[in-house]
């Protein structure tokens, strides 16, 4: 079956729906393939927020501190400095515009708050405690479907179409169906490779056998397909692992249940770093700890504001209790370890009560404290989360050769290129990645349509 559009996305993730939103507001007729059942992707799991900053949410909470600059240089620092910076700064300076966008769409991020490895509050959340992702995936796909973009789920693109040089069009396949589409520019929105275990153990032997959270979508497809026909990539071998993984299910435990006041312990019931340093720094501190596992502690108020952790007590991820003692016999822990958790407790909220973490330097998620019972524990331990690298681009989404040459009408967005995160993203930045980028590239994507 033959098709025909302006532009055609591969993917339905954060990315593939800002984009084809975008592309469909400037007026091209979008075609949008899912391979899976359903739209999402990875971003549908994001429980974070979107890293913003100079927005009109800072500005009204009176957040005066976490600038552009300050933005870009947390980055950078969290991406230990390897980061492509040219696209960190579009990042930074184009994130405000794409609050006000998500907004326009009916997509409000007005909370506040700070992130893992950020000094900044720059994590822009729902109001109601939602889990970020399934937010914006669903509000993205309501405002494509509402500007007419087809989106076709269980259909596999396999190959890029080119034409003299240039990016024609895509093959794709569904059960019934193989498909060749026709089209004057192509997306590439194919999320990372954090399922596909042999090309994640081709960069890193080490992770063959991890954990991971991503979805099983996940698998490369993209940068397979674009190498395929000359494209460039970069830092394929930065990986990142999260820190706080259930492992039985590879479920993520969100960064947010830190950021709003959590500590880790380890299985001696003791703190052992900054919670919130970057999450390969607290990955790395995790392995060393006695069993390479934690726990992850919080308490009724937590549960209170935010929803995830509704669903981890829901689903059975939890141990709980009504005081500290009863809560590490629950949690296992035996002999000493009971009442040196208590101890932490104790020096944790007093901690708090004083603004300041002498024993690891926290600085940030020290607002409140860990005093309302029933309090909390789940047994946590690093997963694979995040592929940094990725498809080489410019700051225009255009994925370039290995000559460094634009391959025209090809263009790509969020965790299917490499460069924004360098050697470890931040918590917030995909969200932040994949909208600011995913707009670039449906706006360029179509302009190039256009001409
Ligand atoms: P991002 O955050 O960059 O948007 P996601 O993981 O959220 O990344 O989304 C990527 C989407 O692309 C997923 O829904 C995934 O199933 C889809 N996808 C991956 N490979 C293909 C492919 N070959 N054809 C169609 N869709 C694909």
């Amino acid at each position: 079956e033959s098709l025909d559009c302006d532009v055609v996305i591969v993917g339905a993730g954060g990315a593939g729906l800002t984009a084809a939103a975008q592309a469909a507001e400037n007026g091209a007729k979008v075609i949008v393939v899912e391979k899976m059942p359903i739209v999402g992707g990875n971003s549908l799991k994001a429980t974070g927020g979107m890293n913003a900053a100079d927005t009109k949410y800072q500005e009204a909470l009176g957040i005066t501190d976490s600038g552009v600059d300050e933005f870009i240089e947390d980055t950078m620092n969290g991406g230990h400095q390897i980061n492509d910076r040219s696209l960190v700064t579009v990042m930074a300076e184009e994130s405000s515009d794409a609050v006000d966008w998500l907004d326009a769409i009916g997509a409000p991020l007005p909370k506040v708050a700070a992130t893992g490895g950020t000094t900044h509050k720059y994590l822009h959340e729902p109001e109601d405690g939602s889990a970020v992702g399934s937010y914006l995936v669903e509000k993205l796909n309501a405002q494509a479907e509402k500007l007419g973009v087809q989106i076709m789920l269980n259909t596999e693109a396999t190959e890029i179409l080119t034409e003299n040089g240039a990016a024609v069009g895509i093959k794709a396949e569904s059960k019934e169906h193989n498909y060749t589409i026709h089209a004057k520019s192509v997306i590439l929105a194919t999320g990372g490779f954090g399922a596909n275990f042999d090309l994640m153990a081709s960069f890193n032997p080490a992770l063959a056998n991890a954990v991971t959270t991503n979805h099983a979508g996940a698998t490369g497809d993209g940068i397979l397909m674009a190498e395929a026909i000359g494209a460039d990539t970069v830092d394929m071998d930065q990986i990142q692992l999260h820190p706080t993984v259930y492992q039985e299910t590879g479920l993520l435990v969100s960064e947010s249940v830190r950021s709003m006041g959590g500590i880790l312990v380890n299985a001696e019931g003791k703190r052992f770093c900054n919670d919130l340093a970057t999450r390969d720094a607290v990955s790395n501190a995790e392995l060393e700890q006695p069993g390479a596992y934690a726990y992850i502690i919080f308490d009724q108020r937590i549960v209170d504001d935010l929803k995830s952790c509704q669903k981890y007590i829901k689903n059975g991820l939890t141990v709980s209790a009504d005081n500290y003692e009863d809560l590490a016999k629950a949690m296992g822990l035996e002999g000493d370890a009971i009442q040196n958790f208590v101890d932490t407790m104790d020096t944790w909220n007093a901690a708090v009560a004083a603004g300041e973490d002498k024993e690891f330097g926290r600085n940030n998620g020290i607002d409140a404290d860990l005093s309302t019972a029933p309090y909390y524990a789940i047994k946590i331990a690093p997963g694979i989360h995040h592929t940094m690298g990725g498809l080489k681009i410019n700051t225009d989404a255009e994925v370039l050769d290995t000559q460094g040459n634009a391959i025209p009408g090809l263009y790509a967005a969020g965790e299917t290129t490499g460069g924004v995160h360098g050697g470890n993203r931040i918590g917030g930045n995909a969200v932040c990645d994949f909208v600011v980028f995913g707009r670039i590239a449906g706006n360029n994507a179509s302009a190039y349509a256009a001409n």
